[in-house]
């Protein structure tokens, strides 16, 4: 657990003016990168990537819930936890989280709590999901806080992860 979770310059920072290459499809190319990390553990390719309001990628993550032996150990919740902890609040307001999946109603739950302000994520989860899918926990008026959702970037690259990864694991 002694994952450095500060960025650690592929993510940006400090080209002058390079800010722009720090759009869309790169955090979630982060994200990504997390996802495959998390296969090759042999965990569930899911990536998170959380984002200070500066554009700051200020904690990134896998799923870990078989190396945790935790079933909270979503890409998400760690992501969310480690941002927490280093900002020294249980809140989370200005921040975007990208993640490779829609968050499952646990996740969504903890973004919520958290008063995230956009979810980027890649590929849909009707199995599994609690934002379109589901409990769809946004949407109901129990819910704290909604973020703003923007679904589909980079979808197709997040889906054949996870479609390759249970295809391996059926063999
Ligand atoms: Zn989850």
């Amino acid at each position: 657990m002694a994952r450095p979770y500060a960025s650690s310059g592929d993510c940006g920072r400090g080209q002058g003016g390079a800010r722009w290459a720090m759009g869309f499809t790169s955090y979630m190319d982060i994200a990504l990168d997390e996802a495959r990390a998390a296969a090759a553990r042999g965990e569930v390719p899911v990536g998170a990537v959380l984002v200070s309001p500066s554009g700051e990628v200020i904690a990134r993550d896998g799923n870990r819930t078989r190396a945790l032996s935790d079933p909270t150990g979503h890409a998400e919740i760690l992501v969310l936890r480690a941002a927490c902890a280093a900002a020294g609040s249980e809140r989370l307001p200005d921040h975007d989280l990208w993640v490779t999946l829609e968050p499952c109603a646990m996740c969504a739950a903890a973004i919520a709590a958290a008063r995230i302000r956009r979810v980027y994520y890649a590929a849909a989860d009707p199995k599994s999901g609690g934002v379109a899918h589901g409990a769809k926990v946004f949407s109901h008026p129990q819910s704290h806080h909604a973020p703003e959702i923007y679904d589909g970037i980079s979808a197709r690259e997040a889906e054949a992860l996870l479609k390759t990864f249970f295809a391996t694991r059926r063999a």
